[in-house]
């Protein structure tokens, strides 16, 4: 039996996904299932979200995976293509690509298709990561359009970088600046990540792109989930495997960081950084314990991480359930007490955590 477990809410999932719907009722949904479904499990995540109008991933292999797994959505690719030996694959798989640069639009009109591919113009309207500078758009878009290679309705997008902080006025002059750009262009648009879904309704065009908060979490800065109606899906449980006195004085665990001020009882937890917990997660950071929130101590090790439960305590037992994130303790939290944020700690959890799906 393993004890490290990601627990997998598929109806949370749902609920996700239709509180999405509701916030945002006029735009079509490309789920973000990148990076194994931010660890939720890409093709399970992918075959529960029946709802949902398309699928984005980062990789080819990514998008390969889904296909293999019997998904036939349309499947975006964030990065687009790299080489024009990727062309044929996308052919022949139906993936929709992003174009964001010359060298990728040069290998299109280059290649020798026998049938178009569906493309995403990409446009750097702030993030300055991928995408081409606004200037070029009207050359790209009407080289696309020349291409035989290149399906006629070329899709328009675009990302945010800042999107989580509603007093950053940058999100708004992107907006604006891809509207200006787009004109009368009759294409389809997309430019909101979770937190342009729940902060910027001005940003829902055609397309949402949401990742984070299908999977129950909040993308903002100072929020959690449950305030945007969304559910945990992912809870990551262990159990206590050991329980002892120490006294006061003794210091513990890997480098002896953390001293007993008083007598207390350690809960030992099967849970550590080879389960993808953060190694930098501080003292204090919380776990729950038979539904009572209990501080971590001392070093987080490879497998176990130690659980000051306080002097009296009889109530917590070797065997005992412990949450380290999910429906009882938003991973936002976490991820705060490890000076990180919850993308990272979804997408750590290792292969050695079992997956149940529930
Ligand atoms: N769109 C792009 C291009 C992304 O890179 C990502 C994720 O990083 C998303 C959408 C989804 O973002 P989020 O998980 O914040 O919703």
């Amino acid at each position: 039996m393993r004890l490290a477990t990601a627990e997998i809410n598929l109806t949370a999932l749902a609920t996700n996904l239709a509180r999405i719907k509701q916030i945002a009722p006029n735009s079509k949904v490309m789920a973000v299932l990148k990076a194994n479904a931010y660890g939720h499990g890409l093709v399970t995540i992918a075959q529960h979200l029946q709802g949902a109008d398309a699928f984005a991933v980062a990789r080819i292999d990514e998008a390969l995976a889904l296909r293999a797994g019997g998904l036939t959505k349309p499947i975006v690719l964030l990065e687009g293509f790299f080489e024009a030996s990727d062309l044929p694959i996308l052919l022949a798989n139906n993936f929709e690509t992003i174009i964001h640069d010359e060298h990728q639009l040069a290998a299109l009109e280059q290649a020798n298709l026998d049938a178009p591919i569906a493309t995403w113009l990409k446009i750097d309207t702030g993030m300055h990561r991928l995408g081409i500078e606004p200037e070029q758009l009207e050359q790209f878009y009407s080289r696309l359009k020349a291409t035989q290679n290149a399906k006629q309705d070329v899709r328009l997008m675009t990302h945010f970088p800042c999107a989580d902080d509603t007093k950053n006025n940058k999100t708004l002059s992107q907006i604006q600046h891809f509207s200006k750009l787009v004109g009368d262009k009759i294409e389809q648009i997309c430019l909101a990540n979770s937190a342009g879904i729940i902060a910027w309704p001005d940003s829902h065009g055609d397309w949402i792109r949401p990742g984070l908060m299908l999977y129950g979490v909040s993308p903002m800065l100072d929020s959690v989930g449950s305030d945007h109606g969304l559910s945990a899906v992912m809870s990551l449980k262990t159990r206590v495997i050991a329980k002892r006195s120490i006294p006061a004085g003794e210091r513990v665990g890997y480098g002896g960081r953390w001293q007993s001020q008083e007598a207390t009882q350690l809960a030992v937890v099967a849970m550590g950084y080879g389960d993808g917990y953060p190694r930098h997660a501080q003292e204090g950071t919380p776990v729950v314990i038979n539904g009572k929130r209990y501080g971590i101590v001392g070093s987080v090790s490879m497998d176990m991480i130690t659980v000051d439960i306080g002097a009296e305590n009889d109530s917590v037992q070797v065997g005992d359930e412990v949450e380290m994130w999910g429906e009882n303790l938003p991973v936002e939290k976490v991820a705060q007490c490890a000076g990180t944020i919850p993308y990272e700690l979804l997408c750590n959890v290792t292969p050695r955590v079992s997956y149940q799906y529930i």
